[in-house]
């Protein structure tokens, strides 16, 4: 009877490891509203595949309506001053602008892109590092129920400070795919985005319609480890240590300053290193603890 009870508790401690390496992916992708081709395909993905749409863009509404008829979470992806000169979007939200500003562009966004159910920063290292700034767009979200997904193109973004007080959530993008549009280079970027997510729980993945990124989805989202769930970023509002206000992200360099070479149609971001992630998991935490336990140890001595 006592061997019986000190296998199950040896067998709870190898759910548990293995239940560590079970984790939720959430693929996003950006920029979406100016070349339907390459969108499509995106639309042919998993519907767990989420899509964020530039209010602006040409096909912005055309988009939106065919992500969510086709079963696909919508974003806006509303365009945000970065630090670095660029080519803008029409209605780039900046420190400056007014609330009243904030929130007719926040407005027309809505209007603009059907279906939303999150809103994601395109570019915004100069916006999303203002509290001031991010206090007007969280108060503007407030009026709507969208979640801010913080694409995160600056270490220091104020979004988890500036939703306080709101009923906004917020949740934080943990890999760029392609930054470099180098196949090679995708593939490794979405090989880090599954073992984030295997190791804490869950990763936010954001990428480009490029063509290269889209075969790398098309070739490697079939080959997902069995233990690896694709989701939309809501899924993940009610992560207990996800929320965003108590995710631990470590700071990233600071952005490159990059040429200001026309770059159509927008690039979210300027290049720069990959971000450092915390070394904490609570299952890791409860898994170590069980396997220093006297009782694990007792067990493991009759095998
Ligand atoms: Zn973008």
């Amino acid at each position: 009877m006592l061997q019986l009870r000190k296998i199950s508790v040896l067998l709870s401690s190898l759910l548990l490891s293995y239940a560590a390496h079970a984790g939720k992916l959430a693929i996003v992708i950006d920029d979406v509203g100016y070349r339907p081709a390459e969108e499509n395909k995106v639309l042919q993905m998993p519907q767990a595949i989420s899509v964020a749409v530039l209010p602006n863009a040409p096909h912005a509404h055309e988009m939106a309506t065919k992500a969510h008829q086709s079963g696909h979470e919508v974003l806006i992806h509303l365009p945000m001053a970065p630090l670095s000169q660029q080519p803008l979007e029409k209605d780039t939200l900046t420190p400056e602008m007014s609330s009243e500003e904030v929130a007719r562009i926040m407005r027309n966004a809505v209007n603009n892109v059907p279906y939303a159910v999150g809103l994601n920063n395109h570019m915004g290292s100069r916006m999303t590092s203002s509290l001031p700034g991010m206090q007007k767009v969280m108060q503007a979200l407030n009026h709507y129920n969208l979640y801010f997904l913080d694409s995160m193109t600056i270490a220091n973004s104020q979004a988890v400070p500036a939703a306080q007080g709101t009923q906004v959530e917020v949740l934080k993008r943990r890999v760029f795919l392609d930054d470099s549009q180098d196949v090679n280079a995708i593939r490794q970027q979405f090989s880090r985005a599954v073992k984030l997510a295997q190791r804490d729980g869950y990763a936010i993945a954001i990428g480009h319609p490029h063509p290269n990124t889209v075969r790398v989805l098309q070739q490697m989202l079939p080959t997902l480890p069995a233990e690896i769930t694709l989701v939309r970023p809501s899924q993940l509002l009610n992560e207990p240590l996800h929320n965003g206000t108590r995710t631990p992200v470590k700071p990233v360099s600071p952005t490159k300053p990059v040429s200001p070479r026309f770059q159509p149609p927008g690039l979210c971001k300027p290049k720069r290193p990959l971000t450092p992630v915390p070394a904490t998991h609570a299952l890791e935490v409860v898994g170590e603890s069980v396997s220093q336990s006297p009782m694990f140890k007792q067990v493991k001595s009759l095998f």
